[in-house]
This record gives C-alpha cells, sequence and structure tokens, in this order.
C-alpha cells in the first residue's frame, strides 16, 4: 500500500464500462488516479458514482473531459502531473460501426493511441497497459486460445487491436524503457455488486448481456439469436464471460507486474477459461432475475466465431490473478445494475434514481468489504 500511495497513474476511457470498474479497484488499492476521457460512449456520472463508492479514497480520483488526439491538451496534463504509468482503455469497440465506418475507427484507436504514445515518450512515461481483445484470435482453430495462438482480424475494429498490439512490439524493441502489458480480454460482463455502475451502451447494444439486460427491463421485445447451427452443445456460440470486476482486478494485477524489472511488452489473456452457449447463459440470467427473455432464432452474425475461450495459465502464473466469479454471479450483478439502473446513467430519475444514500448501509458496506 505505502508504494502504491505515492502512484499517480492515468486511465484514458475511465469513464466507460471496464474503466470505470477499474478506477474503483485501483482507488481500492490506494493508487491516484487521473481519467481522461471525451465521454463519446459514457457519462460522466459514472464518476460521480465511483467516487462515491470510493468512500475514503475519493478523493485521489480526478477527472478531465479530454479527446485522446487533443495533443496539446495531453501535453498540457503531462506536464503539470508525473505519472508512473498509463492504462489505455479509450477507444470505439462496436464491431459493426466499424465496418460501416473503418476511417472513424482508425482515426480514433490509432491516431489516439499513437498521440498518446507519442506525449508519454516525450516525458519519459514508459509504462503502459493496454486493452487489447480475444478478437486478435479471429476464428480459433483450436481452444483454448493461447496468447502463442495465431492471430487474424475479421473487422476493422479487430484491425485496430491487432495494430496497436504491433505498435507496442515495435516501440518495445526500439527501446526497452518501454514496459508494455497487452490484455485480451474474453467477454466482459456483469456490474459491480452495488448496481451504482455499470454498462450502458448507447444506442443499440451489439453484445449479447446489454441486449439481453435491455430486453428483461422491457426496453425491447426479444433476443435474436444468431445462429442455432454451430457445432456446440446446443448449437449457439460459445464465449468466455467474465465478470467486470475480475477484469479490473487483473488492470491492478497487471500494474503490479510493470514493476518487474524483467518485463518488456507481454501479453496475458483475461478470461476463466470456461465457454458459455449463448442459450446458456440467457437461462442463468433467467434464473437469477426471474424474468423470461423470448428469443428469436436467427441465421449467424457476419464475422462471427463459433466458440472462443482463453487458456489461463499464464496470467494465474506471471499475474497470479485468476478470475473469481461464476455465470450466475455475472448474472445477478447484470440484473442488479439493470433493475436499478434501467434506462442507465442518464436514465429518468423516477426510473432509474440509485444513488448512495438510497441504499441500505450494510449492502453499501457489504459491497465494499468485497473489495
Ligand atoms: P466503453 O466504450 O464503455 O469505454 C471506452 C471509453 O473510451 C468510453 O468512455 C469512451 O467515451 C472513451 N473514448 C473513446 N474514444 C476516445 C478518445 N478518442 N478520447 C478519449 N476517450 C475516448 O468500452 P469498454 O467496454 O469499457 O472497453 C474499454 C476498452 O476495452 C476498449 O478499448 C475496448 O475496445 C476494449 N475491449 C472491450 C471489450 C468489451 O467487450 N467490452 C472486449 C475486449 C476489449
Ligand atoms: N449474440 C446473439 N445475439 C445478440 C448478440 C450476441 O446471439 O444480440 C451472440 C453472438 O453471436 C456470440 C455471443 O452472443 O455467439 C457473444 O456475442 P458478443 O457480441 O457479446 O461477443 P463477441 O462475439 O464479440 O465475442
Amino acid at each position: 500500500m505505502v508504494e502504491t500511495m505515492s502512484q499517480n497513474i492515468l486511465l484514458t476511457g475511465g469513464a466507460g464500462y471496464i474503466g470505470s470498474h477499474t478506477v474503483l479497484q485501483l482507488l481500492l488499492s490506494g493508487y491516484k488516479i487521473v481519467v481522461i476521457d471525451n465521454l463519446d460512449n459514457s457519462s460522466a456520472v459514472a464518476i460521480k458514482r465511483v467516487q462515491e463508492l470510493a468512500g475514503r479514497h475519493a478523493h485521489n480520483l480526478e477527472f478531465q473531459q479530454m479527446d485522446l488526439r487533443d495533443k496539446p491538451a495531453l501535453e498540457s496534463l503531462f506536464s503539470s502531473k508525473k505519472f508512473s504509468a498509463v492504462i489505455h482503455f479509450g477507444g470505439l469497440k462496436a464491431v459493426g460501426e466499424s465496418v460501416q465506418k473503418p476511417l472513424k475507427y482508425y482515426n480514433n484507436n490509432l491516431i489516439g493511441t499513437i498521440t498518446l504514445l507519442e506525449v508519454m515518450a516525450a516525458h519519459g512515461c514508459k509504462k503502459l497497459v493496454f486493452s487489447s481483445s480475444a478478437t486478435v484470435y479471429g476464428w480459433p482453430k483450436e481452444v483454448p486460445c493461447t496468447e502463442e495462438s495465431p492471430l487474424s482480424a475479421a473487422n476493422p475494429y479487430g484491425r485496430t487491436k491487432l495494430f496497436t498490439e504491433d505498435i507496442c512490439r515495435d516501440l518495445h524493441q526500439s527501446d526497452s524503457e518501454w514496459k508494455i502489458i497487452l490484455l485480451r480480454y474474453f467477454n466482459p460482463v456483469g456490474a459491480h455488486p452495488s448496481g451504482y455502475i455499470g454498462e450502458d451502451p448507447r444506442g443499440i447494444p451489439n453484445n449479447l448481456m446489454p441486449f439481453v439486460q435491455q430486453v428483461a427491463v422491457g426496453r425491447r421485445p426479444a433476443l435474436t439469436v444468431f445462429g442455432n447451427d454451430y457445432l456446440t452443445k446446443d448449437g449457439t456460440g460459445v464465449r468466455d464471460y467474465i465478470h467486470v470486476v475480475d477484469l479490473a482486478d487483473g488492470h491492478v494485477a497487471a500494474l503490479k507486474k510493470l514493476a518487474d524489472p524483467s518485463i518488456g511488452c507481454e501479453v496475458y489473456n483475461l478470461g476463466t477459461g470456461k465457454g458459455t452457449s449463448v442459450l446458456e447463459m440467457v437461462a442463468a440470467f433467467e434464473k437469477v432475475s426471474g424474468k423470461k427473455i423470448p428469443l428469436k432464432m436467427a441465421g449467424r452474425r457476419p464475422g462471427d466465431a463459433e466458440t472462443v475461450y482463453a487458456a489461463t495459465a499464464k496470467a494465474e502464473r506471471e499475474l497470479n490473478w485468476k478470475a473469481k466469479y461464476g455465470i450466475e454471479e455475472m448474472c445477478r450483478d447484470q440484473w442488479n445494475w439493470a433493475s436499478r439502473n434501467p434506462y442507465g446513467y442518464e436514465g429518468s430519475p423516477q426510473k432509474s434514481a440509485c444513488f448512495l444514500p438510497c441504499l441500505p448501509r450494510n449492502q453499501v458496506q457489504g459491497c465494499l468489504a468485497q473489495n
């Protein structure tokens, strides 16, 4: 704790889904955090709620609305503060949109990252944790996917992840002072057990669980199941779902690993190692929520892989990190968040009000005690 207390960590995209959960875990671990985010796909309310959940650590969080491509603004931030490391979540992530608007994705995700890396280098901050994705495994020929499995990209979003990984490897190759951890997330779901922070995507959700959650609260009539003719246990696609709090803890472990002098540019999978089908996920959600999720069977979604799950041994061994939560807890916490905030952070107060003072004291403490 003494060591982390003095460390300023910059989180780009820290108002977003994974970022906000990571900010909380880092604050509770004693770090000082600056979040920059252009709020393109997030709300400042998330930052406010993280602050409330962080209790006595709240004063260690600072937020600045900023676009990563605004180099003068980044320069001025790095001139005003010394950062020990950067965790880089900031980017666009909608696969379908990336196919429709590839330049938007290359501009935002690649120019944003390059600008960040240039400013970091200029200010001697050469420690980075980057949000990569299991999407870089494409349609895996073999599962589980190990960090050495072949890489490919099926769409512009995936290509921005592959390019950024390569940029990071080249950077470390050119200057060994760079210490970089590329975290390949599998499928983050769930929410903080308090139900105060969670996923609140703009527009029609692309991912399975945000869609399921919107069906459960009555915002959409039915879930479309993309493909029931895969060679899987029930014909539907299989993924490795991971609780977002486990994922957030994986970042705390990665930050600690950056202090290891032997680290260069290293890749770690963050998953559970278990595959779950779409129908299994829906059944688990129905069980914990008591809500029926009407289904509409449809054809396969273009570019979708059949079965993807992680090999977890490397992260367990080298980061000393392992996912703790199972599918039932993921669905329980997803439903807790959704039922308290059916319209997300910006929903009408009558429908979605859920601020700390409303929560029974023991429940708040229970949530914090878990961290
Ligand atoms: P998110 O959209 O909730 O968070 C990303 C944040 O980045 C948003 O708050 C957005 O406003 C911000 N942002 C985007 N472009 C920016 C820019 N140019 N300048 C400043 N801020 C900017 O997404 P998330 O699910 O929290 O994902 C975080 C990261 O993890 C992303 O890089 C994403 O590609 C990656 N990832 C996500 C998943 C997933 O399923 N959620 C899986 C694998 C990897
Ligand atoms: N999926 C689905 N309906 C949806 C969204 C997703 O059937 O509305 C399926 C999808 O085909 C895949 C699984 O759910 O088999 C996970 O999809 P998601 O987009 O969440 O993650 P990804 O495919 O990017 O791993």
